[in-house]
């Protein structure tokens, strides 16, 4: 009785919620439509136009003036601005001297936090934990829009197999099934409930395949099968739409030899007809205008394209503004094709709420009130710590001691504005947490800490100055390679141990920031030589900002901890891991190569027709090399622990299945080390046989298991038909029946398995 009661209320609540979205969709376009009849092709042109405020950009900033075209009813949105004050006075143009009073939208880059910063999203990857990667965002969208913000370019889920592209920094690595978990849970953060004033607009982007340059060179061709596209680049994008992203940004690179800006297919398509993506698209930086230079034709004409394509927004390059009235009167374009992309924009606008308050962003008390808190950096301080990778830990030499001398020593070991990394345009870089200053931090007067730079980022000033741009210079010193080192070598002689804080800087990687060498720079591995030559315990404290080349490392150094770039909170976060109030538990995102040569690199790979026989790492006429195995240094998902956890054989319910049965296979991990800890939990599996090859493993589940010292817990994955699915040679998403492996472990190389049977 109850029961159907409450089935009843459910019931209820289920179609009074289908009608009032139904209701608040007629009313939204009632709404939109109205406006549409009342506005001039100039006005509707204009919503679609998003020129740059040069605050803060990658590439030249807009000609026009804006303030001029604000009033004409010419901007639907700017960007590389913030703050309450300044927001508001161009808002209050738009809505009280244009004809039209359409707000606009502001946007921004917010890409790993605000102004308290959280680790650059590889980084944040690393942690596989969703409801971490779920606050960062929100506590970015909080913070944002309590500055003004209404609309972040967030998140980037390019999916990427080359550590050589500096933009992996920007991703989540090489795996579509993580890749979409966390596309899923930054929309989400961001996106919330759209109406509330601390939620924001996500876009998702760059739509679609820019991860996979030739050469992992930025902004480089791309040329791919679709059956690639879909099983293994497109998931994360398509997720973020499943999630209900409100905007997509379509990418610089070209796919099928059309760039994605003016790709009908890619926009159309697949995003609105196969995906129902429901939002608006914008185009990156320039988008338009570089199709120019691909070949695709003069500004006009690209315009046009892009139009057709599905863009609604044109980011900076004014080709839609300049271009498509003359474009219509010359009947290359329609009306209804600009009517539908500025009725996208209105309805972006009319979903937030801006027609009902244009100021809902701009409360000065919020932006006192609410951005750069201590409870905001508390859990940035948290996720930081979670992101960094523990590689190697030779005789567990760590954590430390909180006692005795600790030599700190590299050149970015005291290098506050590094600490948030690539693309932190709202960090304040002079508040960040050095190395330096955490270890103080962290010690108090329990231990002594010496510092000494050591050596500079690299030999080569040039190369120095493209990685430290904007306001990250690390002081280049002057002083010659030995006599700095002799410093360094003064201190680490007095001390117990020598952390080592080298590595990239926070512009090696990012934008345009594409490497052919991924080694640590020269002049810093020499000096490590030489702390190492001190016989001392060495810690390297490695900053990165994709996979390194770590071959030397590997073989020399003792302990090993990845720390990406951690964000404002960094070096707090790195003094809590050291010292062991913090026991790591991030997990590797990306494989790290051997060399270079090994690129791409990934563990989701086919078997090919000659794969190597089980523990070979050469066999002639096989699919290998003949001066490196096919392995990589640390595979995905791989990272240590201070604690070890011992993995039992998998146990399955069944090892025969039919049809939409669910099928549990659970591990049972006992935490055998002294500290608590947290292990991720891995699963896999392999589709044996195939209408297609399918990779030799597949992530398709985990989780991230908290245990007490000596503790151990059974861990169970359900798995169900719908995690058997791939898109076929017709693109028919389905799955096969047949054998299957399943794989649990602790990274994507050590799994246990166990065979299948799956029948349909
Ligand atoms: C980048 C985008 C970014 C845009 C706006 C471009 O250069 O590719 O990721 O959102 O600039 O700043």
């Amino acid at each position: 009785m109850v029961k159907n009661a409450l089935l009843s209320v459910v019931f209820l609540f289920v179609l009074v919620s289908a009608g009032y979205a139904q209701s608040s969709d007629a009313a939204m376009n009632s709404f939109v439509t109205g406006l549409l009849n009342k506005m001039t092709l100039d006005e509707k042109i204009g919503q679609l136009n998003l020129p740059s405020a040069g605050e803060f950009t990658t590439g030249t900033a807009t000609n026009s003036d804006i303030g001029v075209n604000v009033k004409k009813g010419l901007v639907g949105g700017l960007f590389n601005i913030k703050g309450v004050e300044k927001i508001k006075a161009i808002q209050k143009v738009a809505v009280e001297e244009s004809r039209m009073k359409i707000p606009m939208l502001f946007g921004m880059d917010v890409i790993h936090g605000y102004e308290t910063t959280f680790p650059i999203p590889l980084g944040l990857s690393c942690t596989w934990d969703m409801k971490a990667v779920e606050q960062s965002a929100r506590i970015a969208a909080v913070e944002a829009s309590a500055d003004g913000i209404g609309w972040t370019f967030s998140p980037m889920v390019d999916i990427s197999r080359d550590p050589r592209w500096g933009r992996v920094s920007e991703g989540n690595g090489e795996d579509p099934y993580l890749g979409s978990q966390i596309a899923k849970a930054m929309v989400k953060g961001y996106q919330g409930d759209l109406r509330s004033n601390s939620n924001i607009l996500a876009c998702v982007k760059h739509y679609a395949l820019y991860g996979a340059g030739e050469a992992g060179r930025d902004y480089n061709t791309v040329d791919m099968s679709r059956i690639r596209m879909y099983n293994e680049y497109f998931p994360p994008y398509k997720a973020a739409v499943d999630a209900g992203v409100g905007s997509v940004m379509a990418s610089f690179n070209e796919i099928d030899g059309i760039p994605a800006t003016g790709n009908k297919w890619l926009l159309t398509d697949v995003l609105r007809k196969q995906w129902g993506f429901k939002g608006f698209v914008v185009t990156d930086y320039t988008g338009i205008n570089e199709m120019v230079d691909h070949g695709m034709g003069d500004l006009q004409t690209v315009s046009a394209l892009a139009l057709k394509a599905g863009v609604d927004m044109d980011m900076v390059g004014e080709g839609f503004l300049k271009t498509l009235k003359k474009s219509l009167a010359e009947k290359k374009v329609t009306v209804a094709e600009i009517d539908l992309a500025c009725r996208r924009m209105l309805e972006a606008k009319y979903k937030l709420g801006l027609f009902k308050d244009p100021y809902k962003y701009c409360d000065e008390a919020r932006a006192k009130n609410e951005i750069f808190t201590e409870a905001n950096r508390k859990v940035a301080r948290q996720i930081a710590a979670q992101s960094f990778v523990l590689l190697k830990n030779r005789g567990n030499i760590l954590p430390l001691k909180k006692s005795g001398k600790i030599a700190l020593i590299g050149p970015l070991a005291d290098a506050a504005n590094n600490m948030a990394g690539t693309w932190s345009v709202a960090t304040k870089q002079d508040k960040s947490i050095s190395v330096l200053a955490g270890l103080k931090q962290v010690l108090g007067n329990n231990a002594e800490v010496l510092y000494a730079k050591g050596s500079n980022l690299t030999a080569d000033a040039v190369l120095e100055e493209r990685a430290t741009m904007f306001g990250k210079g690390l002081n280049r010193d002057k002083r010659s390679e030995e006599e700095m080192a002799k410093e360094a070598l003064d201190i680490a002689a007095k001390s117990d141990v020598i952390v080592a804080a080298m590595g990239e800087s926070a512009e090696f990687s990012g934008e345009a920031s594409s490497r052919s060498d991924i080694d640590i720079p020269e002049t810093q591995q020499k000096l490590l030589q030489q702390l190492l030559a001190t016989g001392k315990p060495v810690v390297l404290v490695l900053f990165a900002g994709r996979p390194l080349t770590l071959g030397w490392e590997d073989k020399n150094v003792p302990a090993i901890l990845n720390v990406w770039f951690g964000g404002s909170e960094a070096g707090s976060a790195i003094a809590d891991v050291l010292f062991g109030d913090v026991n790591p538990s991030g997990k590797l995102t990306m494989s790290f190569p051997q060399n270079v040569g090994q690129i791409p690199l990934y563990y989701a790979h086919k078997n090919t027709g000659r794969p190597l026989a089980e523990g070979k790492w050469f066999q002639k006429f096989r699919s290998n090399y003949i001066d490196v195995s096919n392995d990589p240094l640390y595979p995905f998902g791989y990272g240590l622990s201070y604690s070890s956890f011992t993995y039992s054989d998998v146990q399955l319910s069944s090892t025969a299945l039919k049809g939409n049965q669910t099928l549990k296979a659970s591990v049972t991990l006992t935490n055998t080390g002294k500290y608590d800890g947290q292990e991720v939990v891995q699963l896999y599996i392999r589709d044996v046989a195939g209408s297609v090859t399918r990779p030799v493993k597949e992530l398709k589940g985990f989780q991230k298991v908290a245990f007490k010292a000596g503790e151990s817990k059974t861990v169970t994955f359900n798995i169900t038909p719908e995690d058997l699915k791939f898109y076929n040679s017709n693109l028919k998403y389905d799955w096969e029946p047949g054998e299957f492996e399943i794989m649990i472990g602790s990274n994507s190389r050590d799994v246990k398995m166990q065979k299948i049977n799956w029948t349909k």
